[in-house]
């Protein structure tokens, strides 16, 4: 294999890991959108959960707050009869009673109170959140739902397009020295995937730096592997590629 034909082999080589390297990052965006789309709905899960959980408690504080009511007033009711009843031996029983009486009604009316003002309006902000929170979910559901379609889709596009790339570039590495691909695999490591430049106008295109005219003509003969002495990629005269 002549030495221009080795060089042709990195180019092309250079230009399917290029098309591949651009469908792996095409596919990359939308799993961590995903990622944060489900993170994003386990936090409002979570909230809402936390939300209900404070309501249950309320509803069941006020349960229990309306239970000792009744056996206040049951109390009240039966105080009642009793002082009615004439049946009260001295004043001062009579007196104890009717402080009795008069404490229920006060720890009623407290109750009663409390629940108001403190559990009706944290049960109506309560409310509120729990209504937008639904709101948010049902956005984070349908954009979740668009990138999952989405994903689909496209694995289902550049699954074959990667097959067909792949299979290229098996084809290519058919006709690459082992030890040219390990030059090539060495310097693509470090320039991004990007280890060939084309040398156009006395320039390398992969850093722009000038090339002095004695070497752009060597490197156009191409005899052996010339290497950008900025950039240190394989370079390739234009006129190899185009002719
Ligand atoms: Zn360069």
């Amino acid at each position: 294999m002549s030495m221009k034909e080795r060089l042709i082999g990195l180019y092309k080589l250079n230009k399917v890991d290029r098309e591949l390297h651009e469908l792996m990052s095409l596919r990359g965006d939308i799993p961590l959108r995903i990622e944060d789309l489900e993170s994003e709905k386990r936090e409002h899960d979570n909230r809402a959960a936390e939300l209900r959980k404070e309501l249950e408690d309320i509803i069941s504080a006020e349960e229990g707050v309306q239970t000792e009511n009744d056996t206040l007033l049951e109390k009240i009711e039966k105080n009642d009869e009793r002082l009615r009843s004439g049946a009260l031996k001295s004043n001062k029983e009579y007196d104890a009673l009717a402080k009795e009486i008069e404490d229920a009604k006060e720890k009623i009316h407290l109750n009663e109170k409390a629940s108001k003002e403190d559990n009706s309006a944290r049960k109506g902000e309560i409310e509120n959140e729990l209504s937008l929170i639904a709101g948010q979910l049902d956005e984070v559901n349908a954009e979740l739902e668009t990138n999952n379609h989405e994903l689909e889709e496209l694995t289902r596009q550049t699954g074959e397009e990667e097959k067909e790339l792949v299979a290229e570039r098996n084809e290519i590495l058919k006709n690459i020295d082992p030890e040219d691909f390990a030059h090539y695999e060495r310097i693509s490591k470090v320039k991004y995937g990007e280890a060939v430049a084309i040398v156009r106008k006395g320039s390398c295109l992969g850093c722009y730096s000038s090339i002095p005219p004695q070497k752009a003509i060597e490197i156009r003969m191409a005899e052996k592997f010339y290497a950008c002495e900025s950039c240190g990629r394989i370079l390739i005269a234009e006129e190899l590629i185009t002719a």
